[in-house]
């Protein structure tokens, strides 16, 4: 009997994905869009992007979940989440895509665009002598597949670059602190805060008001993993009476942003559609075809997901 892996995912093309995978999944697994699943019993990998509620109980022999991205904390919060490992992506492109949204809001807030684009509006000719980077902190919270390429392209840029994690590790260019007691001081010491923290338990809001109050004077906040990391009003405050000076927001607790946010019109204030980084078919395709391949013949996952830290 031929296997099934079935795709479901709203933003994400089946037919990307299914051209990307044949070529490496060969005859032995069929690849099916969740509407035209022929045969249920057949599918034992699921390839998926926030299905809806009650999606996996219509495939009893599933032995695989594959989340189509990086973050995993809509995934891991499921109660109809079946008992099989889960994997994440943890794509070479997505990671380079990502590296180069992060050095992108680093620089704009470390060359002051926002300053310019203000006096823009004005038509005022404002210079502002530039500051080398050397003379510029940044710390990335989050320091795993796509964190630790980020910070590693901040530091190749001369940066002082920090970076926040569990446990400590090596990191060419990157200071690393860890553990919860880090946190406030680190926050205290740089120019640029970058969360590249995934949503779990222990970081929901864990960028609160102390840790604003905790930030330098005039410094900046760049959010591209989860809105619910930041608590959201105690940032439009931060930024209202001017203790941050901008942000680059990709992510929000609720998306879209909804038109009357304070966040849309704040100064300083960058806003983009949670685009930072997104899977790309032709690169992911080896890796998944390679995590179907082990589960069909007892091999090891790689990439798998932890349920209990929830990343
Ligand atoms: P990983 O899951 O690989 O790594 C998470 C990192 O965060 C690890 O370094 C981990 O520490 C650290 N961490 C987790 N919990 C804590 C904590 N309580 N205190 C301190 N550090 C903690 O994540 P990725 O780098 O792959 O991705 C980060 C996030 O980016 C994803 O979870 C996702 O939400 C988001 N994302 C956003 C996209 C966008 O387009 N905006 C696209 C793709 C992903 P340790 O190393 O010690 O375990």
């Amino acid at each position: 009997m031929t296997d099934t892996l079935v795709f479901y995912s709203g933003p994400d093309p089946f037919e990307a994905w299914r051209d990307a995978l044949a070529p490496h999944l060969g005859d032995t697994v069929k690849i099916e869009n969740a509407d035209k699943v022929t045969d249920p019993e057949s599918v034992r990998f699921a390839l998926v992007w926030m299905p809806p509620d009650g999606f996996f109980a219509r495939f009893p022999n599933l032995e695989l979940v594959i989340n189509l991205g990086a973050g995993v904390d809509r995934l891991v919060a499921r109660d109809d989440l079946p008992d099989v490992p889960i994997t994440r992506l943890s794509d070479p492109e997505m990671g380079k895509m990502m590296a180069g949204f992060v050095l992108f809001s680093v620089l704009r807030h470390a060359r002051d665009i926002p300053y310019f684009e203000a006096a823009q509006a004005r038509r005022e000719w404002a210079y502002k002598h530039p500051r080398a980077a050397t003379e510029i902190s940044v710390a990335i919270l989050g320091l795993g597949e796509l964190g630790a390429l980020a910070a590693t392209e901040v530091a190749r840029q001369g940066f002082q670059t920090y970076g926040w994690a569990t446990r400590a590790r090596d990191l060419p260019g990157v200071t690393v602190e860890y553990g919860d007691d880090a946190l406030l001081t680190l926050l205290g010491k740089v120019d640029i805060v970058v969360s590249m923290l995934p949503l779990t338990k222990a970081t929901r809001k864990r960028l609160d008001a102390a840790a604003f109050a905790a930030m330098k004077p005039g410094a900046s906040l760049i959010n591209v993993s989860r809105g619910e990391v930041v608590d959201e009003d105690a940032l439009v405050e931060a930024l209202r009476i001017g203790h941050l000076s901008g942000a680059t927001l990709d992510v929000f607790e609720a998306e879209p942003l909804a038109e009357d946010h304070p966040l849309w019109t704040l100064p300083g204030v960058l806003i983009t559609p949670h685009l930072a980084s997104v899977a790309l078919p032709k690169s992911a395709a080896p890796q998944i075809a390679a995590n179907i391949r082990a589960a069909q013949t007892g091999g090891t996952l790689a990439n798998t997901v932890s349920r209990v830290h929830g990343y």
